[in-house]
């Protein structure tokens, strides 16, 4: 997942061609990692 520079708005896909945001057409788009819970098993 992306997330605009400028009107942070989220790119689930990306193409590997068009890397832009769809919404604003603003070519700096940061990573985002998708919040994963994590399952810890506590003893
Ligand atoms: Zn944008």
């Amino acid at each position: 997942m992306y997330i605009c520079g400028k009107c942070k708005a989220t790119i689930k896909k990306l193409d590997e061609k068009y890397t832009r945001c769809p919404e604003c057409g603003y070519r700096i788009l940061f990573k985002q990692r998708p919040p994963i819970a994590k399952e810890v098993s506590t003893d």
